[in-house]
């Protein structure tokens, strides 16, 4: 008799061809590095630092659809098509409103936002042939709640949950979910740049009271594609400690 499927079985899934945009360093490379530890086939983008060790790394740069049409075409090659997308790359330019120029506000939307759609589009291509796929895209608890001095960063990760939500309702019935992860405050070199006084006064909205590990972006990263989570699309998760309270 052949043996029942349990639930766990099914979290195991593995062996799939991943990529992590941003996957050189900080909670790209965290997820990149779970998803390998789970036995996919994990390719990572950089832009010059060079492949994070034990990991295969193409360079890209999202803001140039030529380069990321190369780096797909590479991965291609060496793992197959991408089957599930983490659309992770992205930059702050944090600055106040009626100080902010318009390069500033643009080149924030440019890597961030119109970044994820380069890649989405590209990895969906060969999704939709495959009729299955995984879209996650980073987001932030601050394209929910807003942030002082983030208006070009809130406004690309609020039009993170808009475009995921379409391409969920687009291309469902083709197997393919988009989802958005929304994490709170990452210590990463990103946060790092944010003053220490910012940072207590974030750190004091936080009902859990600490920092995210990036490896806690990573394991909801890694359970958004794997087979458990098949049912779930259009969807924003939070992982911020309780900051944005479910949004
Ligand atoms: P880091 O600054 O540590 O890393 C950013 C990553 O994005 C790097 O790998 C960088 O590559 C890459 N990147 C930036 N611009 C481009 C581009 N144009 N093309 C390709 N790659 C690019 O950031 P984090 O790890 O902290 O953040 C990762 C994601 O998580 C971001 O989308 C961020 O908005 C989001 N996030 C972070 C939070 C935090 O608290 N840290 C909270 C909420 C969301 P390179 O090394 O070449 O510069």
């Amino acid at each position: 008799m052949e043996e029942p499927v349990s639930q766990s079985d099914n979290q195991q899934q593995s062996g799939r061809s991943v990529l992590v945009t941003g996957g050189n360093r900080g909670i790209g490379l965290a997820i990149a590095q779970a998803y390998a530890a789970n036995g996919d086939r994990v390719a990572v983008t950089h832009r010059g630092s060079g492949a994070p060790d034990g990991l295969f790394a193409v360079q890209c740069d999202v803001t140039d659809a030529e380069s990321v049409d190369a780096a797909f075409a590479e991965i291609e090659d060496k793992q197959g098509p991408v089957e599930i997308l983490v659309s992770n790359a992205g930059i702050t330019d944090d600055t106040l409103l009626l100080r902010m120029k318009e390069d500033q506000f643009t080149g924030v939307l440019d890597a961030n936002l119109t970044g994820s759609y380069r890649v989405a589009k590209r990895a969906a291509s060969k999704m939709l042939r495959a009729r299955w796929g995984r879209l996650i895209f980073i987001g932030s608890v601050v394209g929910l709640m807003g942030g002082p001095g983030q208006v070009n960063y809130a406004a690309s990760k609020a039009g993170m949950v808009g475009m995921a939500r379409s391409i969920a309702r687009e291309l469902g019935s083709r197997g393919i979910t988009a989802n958005v992860i929304a994490p709170g405050f990452v210590r990463t070199d990103m946060t790092a740049e944010l003053g220490e006084d910012r940072q207590q006064q974030i750190l004091g909205q936080v009902p859990l009271g600490r920092y995210a590990e990036a490896s806690e972006v990573a394991d909801v990263a890694v359970f958004l594609g794997s087979d458990a989570a098949g049912y779930i699309t259009g969807a924003v998760i939070p992982v911020d400690g309780g900051l944005g309270m479910g949004h």
